[in-house]
């Protein structure tokens, strides 16, 4: 049982909102409502009040009436579809940035994650899957050939500048050791950050290469802590600290604690490491942009490698040299890079 005239009145009502709506006018569909509600609730009482009674021939003709209205609806609805599609055409240029905002496309950016997920099984330090292979071993690792701002490289002839000071903002965190099979990485819990030229990176992790992978002015070191940072679009800058031999290192005497016994096997660690004790006192530094120096090898890697380097006892490296005794890309060429270094 349902009134049909209700259905056309209000119908017909809402018709001529839509056929004199402005582009920036809501559609008036809520006015129209409000307005039928009074003849809606009178129409109700009125169907209450009558009695029901009619004969068949009377719910036929009723029935007919009823389908024609709704025929007459669907056409109203079709009709109404209509008006709406072409003002919604004729609004486009100006609401179209609304309904499908631009999106920036993704920036294909360099990560850390990248090298452990697609090369971790595929190479080495030596022999056939050895550096000079790197860029053939896996079409991702093209840049190991091919690039022109790979690292590591021999630091010399660097433009004596003021550079931005590296404000450190590490604390005591949470770690992880992992042997991955290339070197000893400690994963570090979040909040550990370096802002430098206004921007910021929160490390990430750090790992070890025995001897040091960069050289400055021909001399290498004993070995090397790259503390990897990552910026909001995962841009990477890596802190390199030299490591020579004098006194053991607490920071590093905690990591060796927490060696793992088999590769791939996560340590945690129950004491918090405090990275800020790993960095030397003077933060004068060389800078330049290089790559990671392991695989896939991409680029767009900020470096900055600390003047000042920290001292590890002979014990020390000799524990790490067990696992690897030579895990450091050779020389890459500096192609014309320029390289800043502090006063
Ligand atoms: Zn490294």
């Amino acid at each position: 049982m349902r009134p049909p005239s209700l259905i056309l009145s209000l119908l017909f009502m809402a018709l001529p909102a839509y056929a004199s709506d402005t582009v920036t006018k809501p559609i008036k569909q809520a006015s129209a409502k409000e307005e039928a509600s009074v003849p809606l609730k009178d129409e109700i009482k009125q169907l209450k009040e009558t009695p029901i009674k009619e004969s068949k021939a009377e719910a036929a003709a009723r029935k007919k009436e009823a389908q024609a209205a709704d025929e007459l609806a669907l056409k109203i609805a079709e009709r109404l579809a209509e008006i709406r599609k072409d003002k919604d055409d004729v609004s486009k240029p100006a609401a179209r940035p609304f309904v499908r905002p631009y999106v920036i496309p993704a920036k294909k950016t360099v990560s850390a994650d990248d090298k452990s997920k697609k090369a971790a099984k595929h190479w080495s330090y030596e022999g056939e899957e050895g550096p000079l292979a790197w860029g053939k071993l896996n079409p991702s690792n093209i840049k190991c050939d091919l690039g022109e701002r790979q690292s590591p490289i021999d630091i010399r002839d660097g433009i004596k500048v003021e550079l931005d000071t590296l404000n450190f903002d590490y604390k005591p965190s949470q770690f992880q050791v992992i042997d991955t099979g290339h070197t000893i990485q400690v994963n570090l819990g979040a909040g550990n950050y370096l802002n430098v030229s206004g921007k910021n990176f929160e490390l990430n992790q750090l790992h070890f290469h025995r001897p040091s992978e960069e050289r400055v002015n021909g001399k290498g070191f004993e070995m090397v802590a790259h503390l990897v940072h990552k910026d909001r679009d995962a841009k990477l800058a890596v802190v390199a600290v030299l490591l020579e031999l004098g006194e053991p290192h607490p920071v590093i005497q905690s990591v060796w604690n927490n060696l793992p016994l088999e590769k791939n096997e996560i340590v945690k660690a129950l004491k918090n490491l405090d990275v800020t004790q790993l960095l030397p006192k003077r933060h004068e530094y060389y800078t330049y942009m290089g790559s990671l120096t392991t695989p896939p090898c991409s680029e767009g890697v900020l470096w900055m490698v600390m003047k000042e380097p920290v001292q590890i006892s002979p014990e020390q490296s000799a524990i790490f040299a067990r696992l690897y005794p030579h895990n450091a890309r050779p020389i890459q060429k500096t192609s014309g890079r320029i390289i800043k270094e502090s006063l």
